[in-house]
């Protein structure tokens, strides 16, 4: 029997995107089963859903089977073929399965007749949700493209069911609101703050605090005014979806590699029935609709912020947008589709989905109270958001509502700024426009005498192709892979994957490009994979380690990387390096991967160079054995400063001893790159000292040619590397490597006029 299984992945993704607001979950789950049994023909569909805590997966929706079996039917993990796949995370099929010797016969259910049996464990990164049964009478009834459209669709399934059960288990642990009472705030005695840039640009607004506090847009009824009615409220409910719908489709549009479905947190609250129902039936017993929405939207910030899991604490933002959507559109403000323009937010917390969303809501800037090179600056960057980070007790003086003005180019913020200031800012934002204007850049960079110096782009998202274009981007030297997994739900598929890195590899016609796999762990966290809990988190399951644990997750990543690089000019690095052992392993597996896609037939490049990231001391001390091994090596400056110098890199409390120029930095860098000139492998560098104007004669002075940055800061960098010579680089880097204290490199700077106002 022929199968159109594309369609059946289409028709259920459409089931599962038009469940209707409030609808039951269960009715959802019988739809699905319903549409999965008729279009592959099979004689039973069953979908059991697993308890944690249990280790025990419970039958609830079947077509097939008999209907008294829902919500009896109980296998222990391990148990029968169903609990065996799901236990092992993998599809089981098999053509005669009472012969399987992990069958489990249920009496009084009518299984016995079926043979053919394949279950495909529903999961959300490693974590078990349940899983999709099919059987059939006919033996050895499905094929293995029956698998994967049914893998297709368990990956589809699993969002929505977790998500389902994330609220229904956040609200069982709701406990009464306390009183509400607005925080206090220390009075401003400053009026300009100095802290540091993270991204570059200004900004002015009104300073909104982002905390785990309460919503507090509630503004009093006006006593004289006509009281909403439950009608008012309603009309308020379907604009605010068809907002966040029209929200979802643009940020779609925008940014193609993060956006999947990061809104989906905010229309499953908005169909959840506790919620409007709650605010509804509070309008209907009397209380003012403003109340209501305060009153419910308070309630779960409260159960929100007070859960231990990651997953639900990220959803405190979502409900707060929630409710100042609602209250905004009942009062029928105009400004409700951009909720945040005109707005500075001031947080000490921020999750890089947070920033996306922010920012699809025209957020005007960010002051935070963690580093410059975190990687929430790296995507405010990408995302040409300014952000300055400022000490904790700056960042808390700041007064909710207080007009500011952003300098995050100097690092500074202005408490309720003067006409006089803001006339300044003007100018200085034209002068800034004019300093990153593309211009005047040109194709090819060279010194003063000629020598040709690379340079190249970072990307972080598919957004940053467009400026990387625009500055004539040589090439892209680092493309950070995990912003992608990050904002997802679940670990993007291969041919998600696939499809991102292609898109980066054909906007770049033909230059180099070069990806770096996955780099969680740290200051990235995944919020679908938090099962550890790490005190240090930048000392533990970070980078290549995580993907060395993690091999199908890996394999993936590579695979989808060679396929994109199949016709183009493409290289693969590893981050987080510590050892030539991790390095050989890493490559051996991507060794295996290639092999795997020549089996399959699929096209690929054998060529593609493998590297290393050059961001520890321990790869420091093996650096010529590094070079040997590997076609080429990085520098990540970001991080050999943060662990050379044992200074965490998100940590504006000790931003002062992260120096890049620190002589044991300098001479780090200067043992790498003299260890890949030994084996005569490329060598360059990516971390944002590439773009420090203080360190560039510096690095070209020791032999670096090949310099991948921000692309906004290309006018800078090219103007740099014009006005020196290699002889003046070289006898710069001679003496500042002949310097063995801080105070003497700095002096030295100094007095060669390369100074930190240069600073980009
Ligand atoms: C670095 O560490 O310098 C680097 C480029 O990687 P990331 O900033 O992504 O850690
Ligand atoms: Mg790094």
């Amino acid at each position: 029997m022929k199968r159109r299984n594309v369609d059946l992945v289409c028709d259920i993704a459409e089931l599962i995107s038009q469940s209707e607001p409030g609808r039951d979950r269960k009715e959802l789950l019988q739809s699905v089963v319903v549409s999965v049994g008729q279009h592959m023909h099979a004689d039973v569909c069953s979908i059991y859903i697993y308890d944690e805590e249990d280790e025990e997966l419970t039958l609830r929706a079947t077509q097939g089977l008999s209907a008294e079996a829902i919500g009896r039917v109980k296998l222990k993990l391990g148990e029968g073929i169903t609990g065996q796949a799901v236990r092992e995370l993998r599809a089981i099929s098999t053509g005669r399965a009472s012969q399987s010797s992990a069958y489990k016969h249920f009496p009084g259910i009518n299984e016995e007749q079926y043979n053919a049996f394949l279950a495909v464990p529903i999961l959300r990164g490693l974590r078990r949700i349940g899983a999709l049964v099919v059987q059939a009478r006919e033996e050895n009834y499905f094929s293995s493209n029956d698998t994967k459209a049914l893998r297709a669709i368990a990956a589809q399934l699993a969002t929505t069911i977790e998500n389902a059960q994330l609220l229904s288990e956040a609200r069982e642990t709701f406990t009464a609101p306390k009183e509400i009472t607005s925080p206090t705030k220390k009075a401003i005695r400053q009026s300009i703050l100095r802290g540091r840039s993270a991204s570059s640009g200004t900004a002015k607004g009104q300073a909104l605090t982002l905390g785990a506090g309460q919503h507090e847009r509630c503004p009093l009824p006006d006593p004289a005014a006509k009281p909403h009615t439950i009608e008012d409220f309603k009309e308020a409910l379907e604009q605010t979806t068809q907002q966040i719908n029209q929200l979802q489709r643009q940020t779609g549009e925008e940014l193609a590699d993060v956006a999947i479905l990061i809104f989906s947190a905010h229309l499953l609250i908005l169909e959840d029935e506790q919620f409007t129902g709650r605010i509804s039936g509070l309008i209907q017993t009397g209380t003012p609709a403003l109340q209501a929405i305060s009153t419910v939207v308070n309630e779960y910030v409260e159960i929100f912020s007070n859960s231990k899991m990651p997953l639900i604490r990220e959803k405190v933002l979502d409900v707060k947008d929630l409710g100042n959507r609602l209250t905004r559109n009942l009062l029928n403000e105009k400004s409700v589709s951009s909720d945040y323009r005109g707005q500075i937010i001031i947080a000490h917390e921020l999750l890089p989905s947070d920033i996306l969303k922010l920012s699809a809501e025209n957020v005007e800037g960010f002051i935070v109270s963690s580093g410059v090179t975190s990687h929430n600056a790296i995507i405010c960057r990408s995302l040409g958001i300014p952000m300055v980070a400022l000490g904790r007790e700056l960042v808390d003086g700041i007064v909710e509502g207080e007009e500011m003005l952003m300098d995050a180019e100097q690092g500074l913020v202005y408490l309720q700024p003067s006409e006089a200031v803001y006339a300044k800012y003007v100018d200085h934002d034209e002068a800034w426009q004019a300093a990153h204007n593309a211009a005047h850049v040109k194709e090819k960079s060279r010194t003063k005498c000629g020598e040709r110096i690379y340079i190249h782009a970072n990307i972080n998202l598919l957004s940053d192709l467009k400026p990387a274009r625009k500055f004539k981007a040589e090439g892209v030297g680092l493309y950070r892979s995990e912003f992608p997994f990050i904002v997802r739900n679940d670990f993007p598929s291969e041919e998600e994957q696939y499809v991102i890195y292609q898109k980066l590899v054909d906007q770049m016609e033909g230059k180099s490009v070069t990806f770096r796999t996955l780099d969680i762990g740290g200051d990235k966290m995944l919020s679908y994979y938090s099962n550890v809990h790490e005190a240090n988190p930048f000392l533990g399951m970070r980078a290549i380690r995580f993907s060395l644990q993690n091999k199908d997750i890996f394999c993936q990543q590579l695979r989808a990387f060679l396929r994109a690089g199949a016709a183009g000019n493409t290289r693969i690095m590893f981050p987080l390096i510590a050892s030539v052992d991790d390095f050989i392993e890493a490559r051996t597996i991507a060794h295996e991967c290639m092999n795997e896609l020549e089996a399959a037939g699929q096209p690929f490049s054998r060529n593609t160079q493998l590297g290393v990231m050059m961001e520890l001391p321990s790869a420091v001390e093996v650096a010529v054995e590094l070079a040997q091994e590997a076609d080429f090596l990085s520098i990540g400056s970001n991080d050999l400063i943060q662990y050379m110098l044992a200074v965490d890199r998100t940590n504006e409390q000790v931003s002062n001893l992260y120096r890049a120029h620190h002589p044991a930095v300098l001479r780090s860098i200067n043992r790498i790159v003299a260890a890949a000139r030994i084996h005569e492998k490329d060598i360059s560098i990516c971390g944002d000292l590439s773009a420090d104007p203080r360190m560039l004669p510096f690095l070209m002075g020791i032999g670096l040619r090949k310099f991948s940055i921000d692309s906004i800061n290309t006018p800078t960098v090219q103007r740099l590397v014009q006005a020196y010579s290699l002889e003046e680089a070289e006898e710069i880097a001679e003496s500042m490597l002949k310097l063995g204290r801080i105070s003497e490199v700095e002096a030295f700077l100094d007095a060669h006029n390369l100074r930190a106002e240069q600073a980009i």
